[in-house]
């Protein structure tokens, strides 16, 4: 109120001064008008600094009430029998797994029509080729701020050519802790597994995390085995998703009957290859989420899957896929 009272005086003398001397007038007239838009400048950035200080309140109101403004997309990349999954949220990216080193060129295009230029996040869940065969290739060509792997060393070519990638960008891998939460803008995720030291199936230090973004969430879980499962099942409370990346590519080893009641998915996703050599997926595995009618998603039969979340509702790119199965 006192700015505005000012301004009114400053009009004033504004008015007196051009009565009495003409040559004055624009002199003066000039200065008041010069200070005349700087009080309505102050004003105008009071009033904008008010609304910035509004928005975060309500920002601050929103997160704590699960609201999200924007969409969480979720790319299960048709890499043949391999897994490679590119989450983005705004502006933040991660990248889970890398197929097979023969995918290379598909996963490379696919990246960049999507218009990836860094990740906040890289991760390979765990040695197997079919998960990290392309990650070095991935991190000679984008920028990343942090690479999660779990505590395990193998002697394989591919291993040994995606530590030299990391390290030619002068970084190292970050072993994740289980029970840790990371965020990815307004997306956040924690390690449910590995937990333990030692395993004796390479498949088990799989990295398992479960992703929130609003209401929404996602359960990716590399090749982790039933007993990786069980021990999830015995260190977390809420381990419930709506969306279940099914782990090993829906091999008999995983997606054991009481892990998947847990989870307790809306949808499934199994990333696997036509026609693979492994059998992948199996009756087993299919039975159960035939038996469940929870709809599943393919990429030997979709292609590659996009699903968008956006807080609250979950939509897929495509239709679901058949149960059809190669092994037991
Ligand atoms: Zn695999």
């Amino acid at each position: 109120m006192a700015k505005r009272k000012k301004i009114k005086n400053n009009s004033l003398l504004q008015i007196l001064a051009g009565i009495v001397i003409l040559g004055i007038i624009t002199f003066i007239g000039g200065n008041l008008d010069s200070d005349l838009l700087d009080s309505l400048q102050k004003e105008i950035e009071t009033d904008s600094l008010e609304n910035v200080q509004n928005e975060e309140n309500a920002t601050t109101y929103n997160s704590n009430n699960i609201q999200v403004d924007g969409n969480l997309i979720v790319d299960f990349i048709d890499v043949g029998q391999g897994d490679s999954i590119l989450i983005r949220q705004g502006e933040h990216a991660m990248l889970i797994d890398g197929g097979t080193s023969e995918c290379k060129d598909d996963l490379l295009s696919f990246l960049a029509s999507e218009g990836v230029q860094k990740f906040d996040y890289i991760i390979g869940t765990h040695p197997h080729e079919d998960h990290i065969g392309s990650l070095d290739d991935v991190v000679y060509t984008y920028d990343f701020d942090t690479f999660l792997f779990p505590k395990v060393t193998t002697t394989t070519k591919t291993f040994e050519n995606l530590v030299s990638a990391v390290s030619s960008k002068g970084k190292k891998f970050t072993t994740p802790l289980s029970g840790t939460e990371y965020s990815l803008g307004e997306a956040t995720f924690k390690i449910l597994a590995p937990s333990s030291d030692s395993y004796q199936s390479l498949n088990n230090y799989s990295i398992v995390i479960k992703l929130t973004y609003g209401n929404n969430s996602f359960m990716f879980t590399g090749d982790a085995e039933s007993l990786s499962e069980t021990e999830i099942l015995n260190s977390f409370d809420d381990i419930s998703a709506d969306v279940l990346k099914l782990g090993h590519h829906g091999s008999t080893t995983s997606t054991s009957m009481k892990f998947l009641n847990a989870v307790s998915p809306r949808y499934a996703v199994v990333s696997v290859g036509k026609d693979n050599s492994y059998n992948h997926p199996t009756k087993t595995t299919m039975d159960k989420i035939e038996n469940l009618g929870i709809p599943l998603y393919r990429t030997d039969e979709q292609g590659t899957i996009e699903c968008i979340s956006n807080g609250e509702d979950i939509t897929f790119n495509v239709e679901p896929g058949s149960y059809s199965y190669m092994g037991d």
